[in-house]
C-alpha cells in the first residue's frame, strides 16, 4: 500500500498516511479532528523507477518519452 502525504489547511498539520491507491482522495481528517485536508503531490508510488530517495520527480514539461 503506497503511503500519501496530506496537509490541514486549517492548523497546517503535515502527516503521512497509508490508503489503497484507488481511496487516496477519499475524505479525511487530521489528529485535530479538521476534516480540510488535502493531499500533497511528491509522494506518490513509483513502482520500477529505481525510488531510492527520489521522493519528489516534477514531470519533464513538454518532453514525453
Ligand atoms: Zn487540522
Amino acid at each position: 500500500m503506497p503511503v500519501y502525504l496530506f496537509r490541514c489547511t486549517t492548523c497546517s498539520e503535515t502527516f503521512e498516511r497509508w490508503r489503497p491507491e484507488r481511496r487516496r482522495d477519499d475524505p479525511l481528517t487530521c489528529a485535530r479532528g479538521h476534516d480540510t485536508v488535502a493531499r500533497l503531490p511528491g509522494l506518490e508510488p513509483r513502482e520500477g523507477d529505481g525510488g531510492s530517495g527520489a521522493l519528489r520527480r516534477p514531470p519533464e514539461a513538454g518532453q514525453t518519452t
